[in-house]
């Protein structure tokens, strides 16, 4: 990465460079877990999926999850990363009341997937490259449940031994917003990928984010890390915290201690959990019941050929075949299921028109009724035909907007077509209809005609005349032009 300082932050002592980092923990989406054959789904009774291997009973052995890996493989290509034929399983040992075995099996210094480096969209159109560090697999731990009762605590094992990704990220960003956005593209990423559905909320995907401060030019400084964020904006408002705190902190002279640090949503604001451990502490050993995993690189070759189209390659496609703005292939190419939506809705028609007709008044529409592009009371096909008529001059697109807003609310069959028909929509493009029109304008209106001939910028009140007389119905460009022949200006 350049060193060269992106965005900077105001001090009262001049000014400060952000540097972020985070390492994200995504859920496989696979049906059993990691080492054991019990079910990884997420919302059942507690302790319900728990295998004798998961509550670690004496003698149970791991086996590894052959679709865990193949997942773990395909994220890492998806990553543009680099896939390590030989990896290893480590143990990480520390103690937890949700943790039976009294370790967590995970990988250390033999990673599952190397470095790469992906593309990270921001909303000021400027794309960054973000490195990754690495990816590995590793188990989950269970659950503790302090809020149940005053006096007991309880524990379910129903995630112990799910199958994590842990993605790394290099010190690569500079903002808020750019840690934000790399969080937001990873998401896209694994969602393509299908290897983790990126559910936020239900903890499938969550960021331990790293922020340090350094004035530019300077080497990195220390850096805190707070826990298990898990969502976008969450992550923009600790970076934006603690970044705002260190500056504070040292600018009134004190130093950053190296820590682990929890954020509160109620009030937006971290504070510390314990002091960094460092990877001493947890007394890594490779696991004697497991083999180092060796991949066979024709399987990863059959991985990497079976990997759908990505959204970086869809987003340079978008740009190439249907001409759009890299801002509007952005938005589409960046959710699977909007990027499919918009192909349909343009098939055959002019690419950029039905971009613009997704993006602003299909998702405008959406959002205003709070609903999802798969939920979208406007079908792909039908918005397709609702192109084409406005391509064919069947209607303006002014109109198009009031049948838009028809098939939205579900009006009669919700196809434009007959929609245009039965309300008499058709625009008029027969120039006698509109040349009847502008002559009783012109004849009702003797004061504006005078003044259009000194001040040529009236001219604008004709036309709204004319397209208000029309019912909004006659075609625009043969308005101007009998007007501008019958009123004698150029
Ligand atoms: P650990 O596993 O102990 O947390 P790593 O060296 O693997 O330590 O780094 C974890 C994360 O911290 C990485 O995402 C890395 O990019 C980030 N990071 C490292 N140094 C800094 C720093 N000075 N400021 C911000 N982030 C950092
Ligand atoms: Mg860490």
């Amino acid at each position: 990465m350049s060193a060269a300082p992106r965005k900077l932050l105001k001090g009262s002592t001049g000014d400060w460079e952000v540097v972020v980092g985070l390492e994200v923990h995504a859920q496989v989406r696979s049906k059993a877990k990691l080492f054991s054959g019990a079910s990884a789904e997420y919302g059942a009774g507690p302790n319900e999926n728990v295998s004798m291997v998961d509550a670690a009973m004496p003698g149970m052995l791991p086996v590894i999850n052959k679709f865990c890996v193949e997942q773990a493989v395909r994220t890492g290509l998806g990553l543009n990363a680099k896939i390590n034929l030989w990896s290893r399983f480590d143990r990480k040992n520390y103690f937890y009341p949700d943790l039976p075995q009294g370790y967590q099996i995970s990988q250390y210094k033999d990673p599952i997937v190397g470095e790469g480096e992906i593309e990270v969209e921001l909303d000021d159109g400027e794309t960054i490259t973000v490195g990754i560090e690495r990816l590995h697999l590793e188990q989950d731990a269970g659950k503790s449940i302090h809020d149940l009762s005053p006096k007991e605590s309880y524990v379910d094992l129903n995630r112990s031994g799910v199958a994590l990704m842990e993605i790394v990220s290099k010190p690569d960003m500079r903002s808020a917003e750019e840690g934000a956005a790399y969080f937001s593209k990873l998401r896209t990423i694994v969602r393509y990928l299908g290897t983790c559905d990126g559910n936020m909320e239900e903890g499938s995907m969550r960021a331990d984010v790293n922020v340090s401060v350094r004035r530019p030019g300077e080497p990195f400084g220390t850096r805190t890390e707070t826990k298990n964020v898990n969502s976008i904006r969450y992550v923009k408002q600790v970076i934006e915290y603690e970044a705002r705190r260190q500056i504070e902190v040292l600018e009134s002279g004190g130093t950053i201690d190296q820590e682990t640090r929890l954020f509160n949503v109620q009030t937006g604001e971290t504070r510390t959990m314990r002091s960094k451990e460092d990877a001493h502490d947890y007394r890594y050993f490779p696991d004697p019941d497991l083999l180092p995993l060796e991949l066979d690189p024709a399987w990863v070759e059959e991985i990497r050929k079976s990997l759908p189209e990505l959204p970086d390659a869809k987003k340079r496609r978008f740009m190439e075949q249907y001409g759009l703005s890299l801002y509007d292939a952005t938005v589409l190419a960046m959710d699977k299921d909007k990027a499919a939506y918009f192909e349909e809705a343009a098939k055959g028609r002019n690419g950029k028109l039905a971009a613009n007709w997704v993006t602003v008044e299909l998702f405008g529409a959406l959002n205003k009724a709070g609903k999802d592009i798969l939920e979208s009371p406007v079908s792909p096909a039908r918005l397709n035909a609702l192109v084409g008529l406005i391509e064919d001059k069947t209607i303006s697109g002014k109109i198009a907007k009031d049948v838009f807003a028809l098939m939205f609310e579900g009006e009669e069959t919700g196809d434009p077509a007959e929609i245009v028909e039965k309300r008499g929509l058709k625009q008029v493009t027969d120039t006698g209809a509109i040349e009847k029109i502008v002559d009783d304008i012109i004849a009702a209106n003797p004061a504006q005609v005078e003044q259009v001939k000194a001040k040529p910028k009236t001219f604008g009140w004709f036309v709204g005349q004319v397209m208000k007389a029309s019912g909004g119905k006659a075609n625009p460009a043969a308005v101007n032009e009998i007007l501008k022949k019958k009123l004698e200006i150029e």
